[in-house]
């Protein structure tokens, strides 16, 4: 189909780029962000542009700001006409005990992957209920439904976009929109990568340590998620056949809440 139009916050790394290639593929239209100005973007535009026979379009929008994560789903509405496919995906982590832990860093955690996530469903779902048909899809975590000590802000976080994601899912529910929480467990992207250092040094371990004693302790399989199999759960719920398929936590965690 074309004619869908998918807005995917923080498009322009890991699980949100896989997510946005795919939907590309798929010939949908893709509303791509970051906080980055379009300059850094170009390349990656053109390339997935000419994926399918869908438009794909940056809009710059720093999510930690609520005027600008306000007028992301609007601007994207505004270029291609509506949104059908909404994933609120951007996301940071800072590790710190909570007696260190920054004000500011808390502040922004909330703003970018919370206060992000109510905005753009408050713009996008009146128009996706107006046409009977729409899909939500929040990237949670893990630790949406398991907590790990110093990441305060990120699980009080993801607890919270999971039960958004249950409420917008009861409201929405007779109105041909579905609304779900992808939980992944440990994916290699730049957001992991860049957490080695910090573990290492609340947990007095070297890196190549904290990847197997810390990062992947939890995960049975002892193997990352890849950002593409995130990206296929989110392109199945997007079809028919998940119609059914709502106020979901989804788990691809390797196990972990198996535990
Ligand atoms: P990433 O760092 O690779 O990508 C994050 C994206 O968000 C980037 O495009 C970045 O530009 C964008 N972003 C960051 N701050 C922003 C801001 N203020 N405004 C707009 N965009 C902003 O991260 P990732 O690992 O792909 O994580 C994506 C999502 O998946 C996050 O919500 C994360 O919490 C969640 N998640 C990741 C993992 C993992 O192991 N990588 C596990 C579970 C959940």
């Amino acid at each position: 189909m074309s004619e869908r139009v998918a807005l995917v916050t923080g498009s322009t790394s890991g699980i949100g780029l896989a997510i946005a290639h795919k939907f590309a593929q798929m010939n949908y239209h893709v509303a791509l962000n970051s906080f980055e100005p379009a300059d850094a973007w170009t390349t990656l535009v053109a390339e997935l542009d000419g994926l399918g026979s869908g438009e794909v379009a940056y809009f710059q929008a720093d999510l930690s700001d609520g005027a600008a994560s306000r007028a992301l789903a609007e601007q994207a509405i505004a270029r291609f006409g509506r949104i059908d496919v909404l994933v609120n995906n951007a996301g940071i982590q800072k590790v710190a005990p909570i007696e260190e832990f920054p004000e500011d860093d808390w502040q922004r955690i909330v703003s970018v992957s919370l206060d992000s996530a109510f905005h753009a469903i408050r713009t996008s779902l009146p128009g996706m209920t107006e046409r009977g048909w729409g899909r939500i899809i929040n990237i949670a975590s893990a630790h949406g439904l398991r907590a790990s000590p110093f990441k305060s802000a990120y699980v009080a976080t993801k607890h919270a976009v999971v039960g958004l994601t249950k409420t917008v899912a009861l409201e929405a529910a007779e109105k041909g929109v579905t609304v779900n929480a992808i939980c992944p467990g440990y994916v290699w992207t730049p957001l992991v990568a860049k957490q080695v250092a910090d573990q290492a040094r609340v947990h007095g371990l070297s890196e190549e340590d904290v990847i197997r004693q810390v990062i992947l302790a939890p995960q049975p399989t002892k193997q990352f998620v890849q950002p593409g199999e995130i990206a296929e759960m989110a392109a199945y719920l997007c079809s028919d056949w998940a119609r059914s398929i709502t106020g979901s936590t989804i788990s691809i965690d390797g196990g972990w809440t198996a535990k």
